[in-house]
């Protein structure tokens, strides 16, 4: 403190003191929260380009806070990669869309395949696998009717590993996403290496469209997913000319609010009838 005035270390030191404290509280209130149901999904639609047919959907975790409020998964999932829980909140959300499944099909209607996101933590082994088996015997569900969402990490370098969760996975009969595609610096090579069945390709890159350099990176990448047998979903649509833009360049599946923002379930099974 220099002639009584605070410096901006101390606005700093006060910024960092408030979120510590912030994560302190999401600690103390997490396993309550998972017990008691203050953890939600969301699902967000996904279309055929042209719009007309309802082709899937993404899970995506809310935390209804003490006062009433949701929280997005921005403000905690990174803190819960951090501690670890995001391993039994990503379960959760497994098991969650597995009953709305179950409760679709019981009640005659068709839907379509699920999305559920896999924290980069699972893939530090396999044993989450058998898990995930065990919730999907439970409710009798057809492995491919959820698609797990890895997205790129520095873990993906131990191609090892990744290769052994991957190829458990598969065996298990899951669909496999990657996700946020061409945000990493090593995307190829994880196309070369990881057998996936969609690429998701990454908000950046459909909010480039209208620039010829980005619409031509698009295209390449469709191109390059199609001669692999990949299907491609661009995420974060918003715009019709993004739309019209990623329909012509032969994209698979458009998730965004063009479309549709999350849904609560039973807005989505609404969407199903
Ligand atoms: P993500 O997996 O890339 O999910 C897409 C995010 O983009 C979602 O944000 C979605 O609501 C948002 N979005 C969709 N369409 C549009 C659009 O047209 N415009 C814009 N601006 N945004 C759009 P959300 O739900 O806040 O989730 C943020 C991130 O949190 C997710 O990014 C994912 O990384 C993580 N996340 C969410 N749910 C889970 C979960 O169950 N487990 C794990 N491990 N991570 C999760
Ligand atoms: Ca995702
Ligand atoms: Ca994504
Ligand atoms: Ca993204």
């Amino acid at each position: 403190i220099k002639n009584g005035q605070p410096g901006p270390w101390a606005f700093y030191d006060e910024a960092l003191r408030r979120r510590r404290n912030r994560e302190r509280e999401m600690e103390d209130q997490m396993e309550a929260s998972l017990r008691d149901g203050d953890f939600f999904v969301m699902l967000q639609p996904e279309y055929s380009a042209c719009g007309e047919r309802l082709a899937g959907a993404e899970a995506l975790v809310r935390w209804r806070g003490p006062d009433g409020g949701v929280i997005p998964p921005a403000d905690f999932i990174p803190l819960f990669e951090r501690n670890g829980f995001v391993l039994r909140l990503d379960a959760f959300v497994f098991e969650s869309v597995c009953r709305l499944l179950r409760g679709w099909l019981d009640g005659g209607l068709a839907p379509p395949p699920v999305s559920v996101n896999l924290s980069p933590l699972h893939l530090h082994s396999a044993d989450f696998v058998r898990t995930y088996e065990e919730i999907l015997k439970r409710y009798s569900l057809p492995p491919d009717l959820i698609q797990l969402e890895l997205t790129e990490t520095a873990l993906f370098d131990n191609v090892a590993l990744l290769h052994q969760v991957v190829g458990r996975l598969r065996e298990a009969g899951f669909r496999l996403l990657m996700d946020d595609f061409g945000t990493g610096y090593s995307s190829l090579k994880l196309l070369k290496n990881v057998p996936v069945d969609v690429i998701k390709l990454d908000k950046s890159f459909v909010d480039d469209i209208g620039s010829p350099r980005g619409e031509s990176i698009i295209r390449t990448v469709i191109g390059l997913a199609h001669s692999l047998s990949m299907t491609v979903v661009a995420e974060g649509v918003e715009q019709k000319n993004q739309l019209d833009f990623l329909e012509t360049a032969g994209c698979d599946l458009i998730q965004g609010y063009y479309f549709s923002r999350p849904l609560a379930p039973a807005a989505f099974a609404a969407l199903l009838r």
